[in-house]
């Protein structure tokens, strides 16, 4: 029997990105698989997952793949009379001419990428800066030279990792075309740091948080309200607030905390040991938080998971990805907590 010739479009997409990546249609492209660190106790992304680094050849190989695909999209639709615009006509004429790309997992992607006008890319999957710096250039100026009308390109990356990084490197990065890195804060509260094992303490995601801003990269940093429960919701607020003002980063993006199944957290909810607050107690957290920030960041809530309702039925906070711009609209954060505390919310429970 003869062998299966290889695919001709194999490359990878990881499952994970930012909110953001998702509502700007952004291409993913994966340069690791899964999360180096996999040890944080709320976290069910990788748990079963080994950590790889991709070979930047293979990589480069994916990048390929895509601009073959959009040069097709790009050909048929000018034989099909369409000027050259990416049209579900196009792309049906393309599964057709090449039935392997129907089972493809990214070609979807691809396909809305180029109808959003092909501007913004996500790097995956937990931890990209963790790629050797002149490998990771490498990518990015293959990724940015291939797709020039990309004119965002962003990454998830850990506090440490990047505070083990020199800054030279890091600026080299971002000079290659990185221009946003999406940090898991989570808390800024050490006794909270420690026992979620985040692996790293609130220095740490100081002096991250800071070398990102010195090297020129937009930074967000995600912080999970609801992360410290009952019994250390005050600290959870007030530290976290605390390192965020040191860092003053571009954006402050709230990810509420729900205990995922299979993760040590939720065992804990589960045994009596970790106890949620209520909808109105996650309020008051938040309201000490945001009462104790001073910073000149974008706070945001486009998590789905911030779930609170205003007086009307409807979501409190907007979910736009560019949020309430502080210290302008902190009164009206403020003014949003208190109207939320008048109303009777309902809790939600969301699989993050
Ligand atoms: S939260 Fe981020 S760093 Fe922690 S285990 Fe999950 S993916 Fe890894």
């Amino acid at each position: 029997m003869s062998a299966q010739p290889a695919p001709k479009y194999d490359f990878e997409v990881g499952v994970y990105r930012p909110p953001s990546e998702g509502g700007s249609a952004s291409l993913l492209l994966r340069i690791t698989r899964n999360c180096p660190w996999n040890r944080c106790e709320f976290c069910a992304m990788y748990k079963t997952e080994k950590f790889e680094l991709r070979p930047p050849a293979e990589v480069k190989g994916d990048i390929d793949q895509i601009a073959d695909i959009c040069n097709n999209l790009k050909d048929i639709s000018w034989k099909l009379g369409y000027g050259g615009d990416i049209t579900r006509e196009a792309a049906i004429e393309l599964l057709n001419s090449v039935p392997e790309l129907n089972y493809n997992q990214g070609f979807v992607m691809v396909y809305n990428w180029l109808q959003s006008g092909a501007k913004t890319a996500f790097l995956q999957d937990a931890n990209s800066l963790i790629m050797k710096t002149d490998q990771l250039v490498d990518i990015l100026q293959h990724l940015r030279k291939t797709f020039p009308t990309l004119n965002r390109v962003t990454s998830y990356a850990r506090s440490k990792t990047i505070a083990q990084k020199k800054l030279d490197e890091l600026k080299a990065i971002r000079e290659a075309g990185l221009d946003r890195v999406h940090i898991g804060l989570e808390t800024g509260d050490d006794e909270l740091l420690k026992e979620i094992k985040k692996g790293v303490n609130s220095e740490g995601h100081i002096k991250g948080g800071k070398k990102a801003m010195a090297a020129g990269f937009q930074v967000s940093e995600y912080w999970m309200p609801g992360l410290g429960g009952k019994a250390r919701w005050q600290d959870h607020a007030r530290n976290t607030a605390r390192v965020l003002n040191e860092i003053d980063p571009h954006y402050i993006r709230s990810r509420p905390f729900f205990p995922a199944a299979g993760t040590p957290l939720h065992e804990k909810y589960e045994s009596g040991r970790f106890i949620m607050l209520s909808p109105e107690e996650h309020l008051l957290e938040l309201k000490l938080m945001m009462a104790e920030l001073n910073v000149t960041s974008k706070v945001c809530f486009d998590h789905a998971g911030n779930y609170w309702q205003n007086r009307n039925g409807g979501l409190l906070f907007s979910q736009g990805y560019e949020g309430y711009k502080f210290p302008e609209e902190k009164p009206r954060v403020l003014q949003l907590i208190e109207e939320g505390l008048t109303v009777r919310q309902e809790p939600v429970f969301l699989r993050l």
